[in-house]
């Protein structure tokens, strides 16, 4: 996200720091309004996470990434107010508002810049989820993908398992993974996995008609113009399934995953602490606790079956 730290001084330059969705347009805006800008990005080439993770359609209206951040760059690029430094950082500033006295590293050379207001806009990390909670199996097993992961296959028109390159007859998104959850110390709501989420089952069902998609949400929160143009007709249109259920790991059966879950309103509320202070890791060793009592299902009945009385009710599906 970007954010100013200070107004433009008298000689109206500006630096903007990474040239991604952000950037690019804070760029862009501010040579619009008549300032002098230096934007500065330390990859080689400018367009952020949706260019350097190969991101496959973007929202709004399901552009090639390419095409989308390809007109964001061009105007940065043939602006006449703005000056794209690519490979390049900002090693030192000193200063404050309105004069900041920035160095400008490119390579083994640097430049003195000053500016009065110097824009932040360098972005995000993808959460790593095999690494940081290692609830899902990442790296045990090829058949889980992230959200990035998949943007790369969409990218390809080539949505298969992993495993085998068979097209698969059954997908699950497991939302909130990384976010929300104290257990790891990320209590914010990323604010883009729903929508994405939810773009991605669309074009999963346009790839390959014959997979079942499903999304496993504790709740959806859809910003904008997502709800009206993907979370409903991704539904209506698409025929997603939208489970409320947290995913509290996943398992191999045979060549196929199956993933237990259980009802987020019910871990809360019968939680012994406070009602909010569940968390998928939480979750989990509730699910431990009681699945032995419990019987299985399979997605076939995924919607519907609550397969004991006892708590929590131990829902599975079979996935792939
Ligand atoms: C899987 C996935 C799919 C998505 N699909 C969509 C979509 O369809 N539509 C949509 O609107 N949003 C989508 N998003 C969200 C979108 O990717 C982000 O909102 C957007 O990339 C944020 O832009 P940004 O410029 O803040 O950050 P970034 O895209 O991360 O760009 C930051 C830039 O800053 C550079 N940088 C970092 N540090 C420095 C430094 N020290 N010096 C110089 N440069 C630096 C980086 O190299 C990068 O170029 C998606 C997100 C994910 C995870
Ligand atoms: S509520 Fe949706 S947008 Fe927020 S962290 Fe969970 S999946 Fe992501």
């Amino acid at each position: 996200m970007a954010s100013a730290s200070a107004n433009a001084s008298a000689d109206g330059r500006v630096v903007v720091i990474g040239a991604g969705p952000a950037g690019l347009e804070a760029a862009r805006l501010a040579g619009d309004l008549g300032a002098q800008v230096t934007l500065v990005e330390k990859n080689d080439s400018p367009g952020g996470m949706p260019i350097q993770s190969n991101y496959a359609a973007l929202t709004h209206g399901f552009r090639s990434a390419e095409e989308a951040m390809g007109e964001m760059i061009t105007a940065v690029v043939d602006h006449p107010n703005i000056d794209l430094r690519s490979s390049s950082e900002i090693t030192a500033m000193t200063g404050s508002a309105p004069e900041f006295s920035l160095t400008l590293t490119s390579g083994d050379k640097s430049e003195e810049v000053v500016a009065g207001a110097v824009i932040v806009a360098t972005g995000f990390r993808h959460f790593d989820p095999g690494r940081e909670t290692q609830q899902y199996g990442y790296y045990e097993f090829p058949d889980v993908i992230t959200l990035a992961d998949a943007e790369g296959m969409l990218k390809e028109n080539n949505f298969v398992r992993p495993s085998n390159g068979e097209i698969p007859e059954r997908v699950a998104f497991i939302q909130c993974v990384g976010s929300r959850d104290r257990q790891i110390g990320n209590e914010f709501c990323s604010k883009v996995c729903c929508g994405i989420s939810s773009k991605q089952a669309i074009e999963i069902r346009q790839q390959v008609p014959d997979a079942r998609v499903f999304i496993f949400y504790i709740d959806m929160r859809m910003y904008g113009y997502w709800e009206n143009d993907i979370y409903w007709p991704a539904q209506e249109e698409h025929k997603v399934n939208y489970v409320k259920g947290i995913v509290t790991e996943v398992l191999q059966k045979g060549d196929k995953l199956v993933i237990p879950w259980a009802d987020p309103w019910r871990l809360r509320w019968t939680s012994s602490s406070s009602p909010s202070a569940w968390s998928p890791a939480r979750a989990r060793g509730r699910w431990l606790k009681y699945s032995e009592s419990g019987q299985t299902n399979t997605a076939s009945s995924i919607k519907t079956t609550t397969a004991s009385t006892r708590w929590p009710p131990p829902y599975r599906a079979s996935l792939w």
